[in-house]
């Protein structure tokens, strides 16, 4: 029976793994092979294999027949590649023993270097190196690591010792210990590590290696790695290998060092050499931060102000060869690379790469070059780019070198960052805008009658509620900066301050909010403007070449909808007309509208309204310049437009003559036990029709004077939400082509339009076969079929969702990302059965999961014609469409990059 291959050998220009044999080898085992083969210089070694691990713990934590001959042998073999033998007195090889599962993983075990060593065998390496000093340096680095990492006599043991002699020797830098300090040393360690197990250190190396390698597979069960794969769904059976590699030495005086490097530069993405590098030393010390490390490039240490040469002046040599394998490994890997190098007397050798983490800035500078280099295509570059991650640029940032003063962090809602004077009501920051100031609106939470302020403002604070709040996701399809649930803030409106970390600021007084990253500071802090050029505006344009779904944008305001045609938008894919209801000029006509007591004075406070819609109607087809305008008729119930609150109610009643006791009765009315499940939506055009009638010639009539004002031909959708039945549907589309047919009749004119519906409750979906025979076209509306489906309101999720996610009863928040089992199968069902009824018909998605990558995934498979998201998201939602597009409908379940 053939023995089952547990050992991967490399190094000497070839190897048995390849870098595709990342599971079997882990990412580090599978890249040194890889090095190997590519003929980079690798010092020799092997791989145990991840399915020891796995083997490991299914057999009671016993290694598997055959290992320990198959270790053996690989060691002989690097032994005689190197010219060594493991645990020869007079020429003894030493090996590093390294962790490295398919995904690296903290919470693993460290590396052990210089295993080998024991009494004997340091003497050997002293004689042989000709270097006393170096030997037992590297002793004492072997003796503190192994028994912090394998014997559990944690490091400050050894620190301690270090420390209390060098005192007692008055030196203060290790490197004024000589080869007998070492020495006494070692006899130190050795004495500590006897007091705290009641045995010696092992001097056996056999001993030493098994001991290190189980180490290994025992850290894959500790508590740390389990908690890390537990959070990034990791399966326990992936398991992790070893790599055991012969030692190569920057610790060998002047000519030596040990670095870490990328390949260009992970933060800005230039072409240019990046890391640090420490000489005479070895691997842990850069990170270690025991001594300021030095620059690679001599460009780098002028920059850096750094005293102390760089690699490419005190080592020109192994700095060259450096350069010339960067360009191999990029040319191979044909992506950015973070590697490990140690250089040993002028030799340079290769200890590790991988792909490099990089910056949104960075990921689309190196995609678009290497390009431009040949290196990739553009359909690789796209899958480059993590869609998630242009966030990062697409919103003011606050400049970096800035000093910041930070008052208080809450969760970062909304990001950007926006300074201001701190306002406490929405009225105020209305009027504040208006006299031209940027003001901050404050509140401890926002509700749907503080739109026109958070509008007027240019950030929003609140100090309660979570991410999916009302002041996160309106300030998220605004496009404002927003830090929510600040609860260290205390907030007092009759005072008009608010305290924070001892700080009491007043009403005027200016902050600046930080909704990247949670912080709300002190004072104005200058911010950077984000861009959609250069590398960007390029792999935008690849991308919309790749793409197949359109993107269109969810605004009502120009500014909004003039912002998404700057971030490519190909039209408004929800334009929510309640928010146009809400502006000072026009409330007070829609509340009376709401309190007349017939149809016909219903109408009277209409009329006022008509010329402000149509008006901004005409403003958005003429922005949009002959691109789809989907415009959704009034969805939330009326009671949300009325002045709540006995000092807001006798303003109203004062200023229209209203009878207060009237208004209070009316009120009452219109309360509802649930709001959400109540009268809205297509209700209301179905209970006053005279509404949506007024919205509908609006609309046409916006749209024959933005036709003749652009000379581009306007096609209004017009969209009816929460139909659950055809009737409704139509019902109401039944009024809107007569008021069609009367405009086209007075204005002389021709009107192209569309009539369709929000897909927004299970019943719509399930009925889709026909409901689509009156509707032209549908929008899949996620946030209320999510809501509606669940039967969860997202007003009141942020009180137990966060439970649900630390119970694991729930992995992801469904209104964050589209649950594709439950909400996604009744949009899948949607739009099959809308498209046997009507072949043609067009399919959108409104809502938050609209700019979400995962769900455009998602989109692309179901088929859709487009989606539609928030201004700022337009760029990631071409770049994820163009993503799924190329990793096929069907397969496709991440759509995020490698960066
Ligand atoms: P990590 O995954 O924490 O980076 P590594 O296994 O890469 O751990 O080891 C850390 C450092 O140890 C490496 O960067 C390298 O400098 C050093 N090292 C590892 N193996 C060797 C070796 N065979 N010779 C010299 N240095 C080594
Ligand atoms: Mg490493
Ligand atoms: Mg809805």
């Amino acid at each position: 029976m053939a023995e089952k291959k547990w050992v991967y050998s490399f190094g000497d220009g070839k190897a048995e793994g390849a870098a595709s044999m990342r599971d079997l080898l882990g990412g580090k085992g599978a890249n040194l092979a890889e090095m190997s083969n590519i003929g980079l210089p690798v010092p020799p070694g092997f791989t145990i294999t991840t399915e020891v691990c796995t083997a490991f713990y299914e057999n009671d934590r016993n290694y598997p027949d055959g290992l320990k001959e198959q270790v053996e042998a690989a060691l002989e073999q690097v032994g005689k590649a190197v010219g060594m033998s493991f645990g020869d007195p007079e020429n003894p090889l030493l090996v590093s023993v390294r962790s490295g599962g398919r995904a690296s993983m903290p919470g693993m075990m460290d590396t052990v270097l210089n295993l080998g060593l024991n009494d004997e065998t340091a003497a050997g390496l002293a004689k042989r190196a000709g270097d006393e000093r170096f030997a037992y340096d590297s002793y004492r680095r072997f003796i503190s690591m192994y028994s912090d990492v394998v014997l559990g006599v944690e490091h400050h043991n050894f620190e301690e010792i270090l420390e209390y002699y060098k005192e007692e020797q008055e030196y203060s830098l290790d490197t004024e210990l000589s080869a007998t300090d070492w020495q006494d040393v070692i006899h130190r360690y050795k004495e500590r590590v006897e007091e705290e197990l009641g045995r010696p250190f092992p001097q056996d190396v056999n001993e030493q290696l098994w001991g290190a390698v189980g180490a290994v597979f025992g850290s894959w069960r500790n508590r740390r790695a389990e908690t890390y794969r537990r959070l990034h769904n990791i399966p326990e059976s992936w398991g992790t290998a070893v790599n055991v590699q012969a030692m190569v030495f920057g610790n060998m005086g002047d000519t030596s060092a040990t670095g870490v490097a990328f390949t260009r530069n992970p933060s800005t993405g230039e072409k240019a050499l990046y890391g640090e590098f420490l000489v005479n030393a070895q691997g842990e010390d850069v990170v270690a931060g025991i001594r300021t490390p030095q620059s690679l490039t001599k460009k780098a240490r002028l920059e850096g102000n750094d005293k102390l040469p760089s690699m490419e002046e005190a080592m020109p040599d192994a700095f060259a060869e450096l350069s010339a394998v960067f360009e191999r490994l990029e040319r191979h890997y044909t992506d950015m690379q973070d590697v490990e190098f140690t250089v040993q007397e002028a030799k340079l050798w290769m200890l590790q790469t991988r792909s490099g983490k990089r910056t949104a800035k960075a990921a689309l500078k190196i995609a678009v070059e290497m390009v431009g280099e040949g290196l990739i295509g553009e359909e690789t570059a796209i899958s480059r780019v993590d869609p998630a991650s242009l966030d990062q640029l697409l919103h003011p940032t606050l400049d970096p070198d800035a000093p910041r003063d930070v008052l208080a962090t809450g969760l970062p809602a909304s990001p950007g960052a926006a300074s201001g004077e701190i306002v406490f009501s929405s009225d105020e920051a209305a009027a504040l805008r208006q006299a031209g100031k940027n003001v901050v609106l404050v509140r401890v939470e926002t509700s749907p009658e503080d739109i026109n302020g958070m509008h007027s403002a240019v950030a929003i604070l609140t100090t309660r509620g979570g991410m999916t709040s009302h002041a996160a996701v309106v300030a998220r399809g605004m496009g404002r900066p927003c830090v929510s649930g600040a609860g260290s803030i205390r907030i007092d409106y009759k005072s008009e301050t608010f305290t924070a970390a001892g700080v009491t600021l007043k009403k005027g007084d200016i902050i600046t909010v930080d909704g990247s990253t949670g912080q709300v500071l002190k004072g104005e802090i200058p911010t950077l403007q984000p861009e959609l050029s250069g590398d960007f505006a390029t792999l935008m344009s690849w991308a919309d070449k790749h793409r197949r779904m359109e993107v269109r944008t969810n605004a009502e305001t120009p500014h909004d909808a003039e912002t998404a045609r700057k971030f490519g938008a190909e039209g408004i894919g929800l334009c929510r007309t309640e928010h146009m209801f809400f502006e000072e000029d026009r409330i007070v006509a829609v509340r009376q509208m709401i309190l007349a007591d017939d149809a016909k004075g219903r109408r009277a406070a209409l009329e006022k309204i008509l010329p402000m819609q149509r008006d901004d109607f005409r403003q958005l087809f003429e922005i949009m310049h002959g691109l789809p305008v989907t415009i959704r008729l009034l969805d939330p119930p009326l009671h949300e437009f009325l002045p709540k609150g006995e000092a807001e109610i006798a303003d109203f009643a004062k200023e229209t003559g209203a009878d207060a006791e009237k208004l209070a009765r009316r009120l009452a009315d219109l309360a509802e036990t649930n709001p959400m499940l109540g009268h809205r939506g297509c209700r209301l055009g179905i209970s006053y029709p005279e509404i949506y009638e007024m919205q509908a010639r609006a609309i046409f009539e916006g749209a024959l004077l933005a036709a003749a004002e652009t000379g581009a031909a306007v096609t209004p959708e017009i969209m009816i939400p929460l139909v659950g039945m055809k009737a409704e549907l139509d019902f109401l589309k039944e009024r809107i082509v007569a008021v069609a047919v009367e405009v086209e009749k007075e204005k002389g004119a021709k009107l192209e339009y569309r009539i369709g519906t929000m897909i927004e409750l299970p019943r719509a979906a399930i009925m889709a076969r026909e409901i689509a025979e009156s509707a032209e076209f549908f929008s899949f509306g996620t946030n209320d079929l999510t809501q509606t489906t669940y039967g969860i309101s997202r007003d009141d999720a942020a009180h137990f969702m966060n439970d649900y996610m630390g119970k694991k009863i729930i992995a992801q928040d469904p209104f964050v990302s589209l649950d594709r089992e439950g909400v996604g199968e009744l949009v899948r069902l949607g739009a099959e059965r809308g498209r046997e009824t009507r072949p043609d018909i067009k399919l959108g998605i409104c809502g938050e999961h609209g700019g979400d990558p995962a769900s455009i995934a998602f989109c692309e498979e179901v088929g859709l014609t487009y989606v539609s998201c928030s201004p700022y998201r337009v760029p990631i939602a071409r770049l994820a469409a163009a993503q799924s597009a190329l990793a096929g409908a069907g397969n496709n379940t991440s759509g995020s990059g490698t960066a």
